[in-house]
């Protein structure tokens, strides 16, 4: 076990080699209730609540599985590009740990129920495909909990209403060779996993972590290197932070003459390190074997079929379709496809609009910044899609010039009024009747003409003060375009 923190890899070191990361992320299943009882998963319940002797692990109990995980967990093979096994089968894996009341978790081994997937991403322009090489069900073990007691210096206190949560395991190849394509690799995964609404992955009550495992190898070299498995990683900077770490630290450790143990490490936030826990157990360690209380999964034709029809359109078919359909740029479809809420709101809003380019700026621009100055999500906007629709509409028609609509925006979102109530109301429409203009502008002609002069002695760029004159006289609320017109039809 390491004692003090080993010196880190100069960038220059670190360039000769080649980093390799495979990940394990963990997500729970957004399932009402437990995978093998019918207690509830809700958050937050006062401690060991939520608890049957099945999840309690009370000898002679015995484990039914839940319909609804299993559809969940498929749908998320589904989209991760795996082959659903049309018989899958449960094993235990025996550890002891205190807040494991079985003596086992409940997981799959040797045949689990997805396998051979693949991931999409671009990092830095590049395309890669990881692959994906199982997708596995397993059960949740309780908290032990050791501080916030008044007696926390001598006990720890352990809480079983987590025990018996719905997890599915996604364990990738080792296809990552940076902390960017990890990073990258786990955005997508969450991103498919809402999309699917198969977990909320909500990171901070711990519905999504991941065991980062890397290793490092010379530049060109074919063998993998000796890996050490980060373990319970629950925020992405975090991840990234304890790669980077993790993979200065083994290079320095070659460099200087040693080798990489083959062992568990923990990520310290604080101290920005990766610290030794335990050297790696493997797989015989856990004495598998198949789960005596559980049917083999048998996934019909039919079922998978139904499943397989019920997937929503996913972010990269949607990203893709954003940009072939509208004509959005790459960074827009993304940002507009960060969510399924994100992506229904854009969609509609440009129906109505029937421009989508601007109504993808609106979206991006005032729209995001007021939700996110005001915490809110999209689907809380005070501003229905509808309503930001009707405003891009209306600017279109020229009923509003860009500039009104930014005033009236505002309004639009303390008020959740529509934007025609809006102009309505305040007196903000657009001036275009070009009777109303030309008197404004003979007035302006009239107290400018040295200006006047200047244009018709051929300098016609003094043109942009005259309408600047009109806007003003206007309170902004004068057609430029209309203006321009009048201006050049009465200069020349
Ligand atoms: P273990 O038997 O230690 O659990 P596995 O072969 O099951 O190892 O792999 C666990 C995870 O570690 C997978 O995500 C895999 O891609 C990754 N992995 C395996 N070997 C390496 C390596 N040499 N370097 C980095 N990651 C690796
Ligand atoms: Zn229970
Ligand atoms: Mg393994």
């Amino acid at each position: 076990m390491s004692t003090s923190a080993p010196a880190l890899a100069t960038p220059e070191m670190i360039a000769r080699y080649e980093p390799v990361i495979g990940l394990e992320v963990h997500a729970q299943l957004a399932t009402a209730t437990k995978i093998f009882c019918g207690c509830p998963t809700s958050f937050g319940a006062p401690p060991n609540s939520n608890v049957c002797p099945v999840c309690l692990g009370l000898p002679g109990a015995l484990p039914v599985l839940n319909r609804v995980a299993v559809d969940l967990a498929v749908k998320a093979g589904l989209a991760l590009n795996c082959t659903i096994r049309v018989r899958s089968r449960f094993a235990r894996k025996n550890y002891f740990y205190p807040d494991l009341p079985k003596g086992y978790q409940i997981s799959q081994y040797d045949e689990p129920f997805a396998e051979h997937g693949w991931v999409d991403i671009v990092v830095a322009g590049e395309p890669r495909r990881i692959g994906v090489t199982r997708v596995h069900m397993e059960d949740d073990a309780g908290k032990s909990i050791h501080e916030g007691f008044r007696d926390s210096d001598l006990y720890s206190y352990v809480d079983l209403n987590r025990s018996g949560t719905p997890l599915i395991e996604i364990v990738s190849e080792p296809d990552m060779r940076s902390s960017q394509e990890a990073y990258a690799y786990m955005t997508e995964v969450k991103q498919v996993l809402e999309f699917l609404e198969v977990s909320s992955c909500d990171m901070e009550k711990g519905h999504l972590r991941c065991d980062a495992n890397v290793s490092v190898r010379l530049k060109g070299a074919e063998k993998l290197g000796t890996k050490a498995e980060v373990k319970n990683l629950n925020s992405f900077r975090f991840m990234k932070e304890a790669l980077d770490y993790e993979i200065a630290r083994q290079v320095a450790l070659i460099e200087s003459g040693g080798r990489v143990e083959q062992e568990t490490r923990l990520y310290d936030p604080d101290l920005g390190e990766t610290v030794g826990m335990r050297s790696k157990e493997s797989a015989h360690d856990y004495r598998y074997f198949p789960e005596p209380d559980l049917m083999p999964l048998a996934i019909d034709e039919d079922r998978l079929g139904e499943l397989r029809a019920s997937l929503p359109e996913l972010p990269s078919r949607l990203r893709a379709r954003f940009v072939a359909e509208y004509g959005l740029r790459e960074y827009d479809a993304e940002v507009l496809t960060q969510s399924r809420a994100t992506s229904a709101y854009f969609e509609t809003a440009a129906r109505i609009s029937g421009d989508p380019k601007t109504t993808a700026n609106w979206v991006m621009g005032d729209l995001m910044g007021a939700l996110k100055a005001d915490g809110k999500e999209i689907g809380q906007s005070p501003v229905g899609a509808g309503h930001l629709g009707e405003l891009v509409k209306l600017i279109g028609a020229g009923a509003l010039s860009g500039k009104l609509a930014k005033q009236i925006f505002p309004k639009m979102y303390a008020t959740g009024d529509a934007p025609a109530a809006i102009v309505e109301r305040e007196g903000l429409a657009q001036i275009s009747d070009t009777g109303a203009l030309e008197k404004v502008i003979d007035d302006v002609l009239a107290a400018n003409p040295k200006q006047v002069e200047q244009y018709r002695g051929g300098k016609t760029t003094v043109i942009n003060f005259l309408v600047g004159q009109v806007m003003k006289q206007t309170r902004g609320q004068a057609n430029v375009g209309v203006v321009t017109e009048l201006l050049k039809t009465k200069l020349g």
